[in-house]
């Protein structure tokens, strides 16, 4: 146990297995990750197949926790969704990728796009345009160069979802439907959204290239936004036979462990700059 601020205890065991103690405990910790600057973002390159250059990057979130070490996201942002923290640490996201991003633009003076995911309560709060636009404008960013994204969970109240995706689109910011195609309705979300890409969901990515039923799903996917003139990435690409596919089907962009993994800022960059010439 370590005596904190404010006379708060947060219990650090690395043997406790009970499911709820850890999930309590991991919650009291998250109130304290940010001030204590453990949350980190990675980032992940986004490719231009046809090109062969870096498009930009994708903003992923790392705690780095005193005891348990490297934690993903999937162990700490739904705790974060359900006790309400979701809605600072995804300011905090949103301000330090926009700041990376204007360090990157001076050092490189290249033209990125910066993506950043956002959760549903996060989406929905009603200061989270005045959010955007308050970092976008404390970091100097082009709203152009900011895509947020949304998953097909985060449309659930349909109307109030579209009203802040036409508002981000009326500012120029970017807006993608992440994980696409595996939800209910994503032809029906593409009729009502003014969104501007769409990222095919690793899944359909996968089995490339012998399976044939996902061959002809991302071929459709790919045509289907084409002829929207939405953009779009394939997520989750892997291997070079993968890659190949995509490139033979004419997906314009590509992000992968095949292409770079998520990495701290400076190797992110480092790794995206030597890489481009695959
Ligand atoms: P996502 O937005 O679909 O992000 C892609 C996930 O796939 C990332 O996992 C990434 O590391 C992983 N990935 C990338 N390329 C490959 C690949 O070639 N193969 C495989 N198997 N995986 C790949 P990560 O970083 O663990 O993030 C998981 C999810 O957590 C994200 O899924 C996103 O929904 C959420 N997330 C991440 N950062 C944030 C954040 O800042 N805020 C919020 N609200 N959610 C976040
Ligand atoms: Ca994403
Ligand atoms: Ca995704
Ligand atoms: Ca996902």
């Amino acid at each position: 146990a370590k005596r904190q601020g404010k006379g708060r205890i947060c219990v650090y065991t690395s043997d406790m297995t009970d499911t709820v103690r850890t999930r309590l405990n991991l919650e009291q910790c998250l109130h304290h990750a940010l001030e204590r600057q453990e949350l980190e973002l990675y980032y992940q390159p986004v490719f231009d197949l046809a090109e062969g250059s870096l498009v930009g990057f994708e903003a992923l979130i790392r705690w780095n926790h005193p005891v348990s070490g490297l934690l993903l996201p999937d162990q700490f942002i739904r705790i974060a969704e359900e006790c309400g923290l979701i809605q600072s640490i995804g300011s905090w996201v949103l301000d330090s990728a926009l700041q990376q991003l204007s360090q990157w633009s001076e050092t490189t003076g290249t033209t990125l796009v910066m993506a950043v995911n956002v959760s549903p309560k996060q989406f929905l709060q009603d200061d989270f345009l005045t959010l955007v636009e308050a970092a976008l404008r404390r970091w100097q960013v082009p709203a152009h160069q900011l895509e947020i994204e949304i998953t097909e969970s985060t449309l659930q109240d349909f109307q109030r979802s579209r009203g802040i995706v036409s508002a981000l689109r009326g500012l120029g910011v970017r807006v993608a439907i992440d994980d696409f195609g595996t939800g209910y309705s994503s032809l029906a979300l593409l009729k009502h959204l003014p969104v501007s890409r769409i990222k095919i969901d690793r899944s359909f990515i996968l089995a490339l290239p012998d399976n044939k039923r996902d061959l002809g799903l991302v071929s459709v996917m790919l045509k289907m936004a084409s002829s929207l003139e939405l953009q779009v990435t394939a997520e989750g690409v892997e291997t070079r036979q993968q890659a190949e596919a995509l490139q033979q089907l004419g997906c314009p962009t590509v992000q992968g462990f095949y292409y770079g993994y998520p990495l701290p800022a400076a190797r992110a960059l480092q790794g995206a700059f030597t890489s481009v010439q695959r």
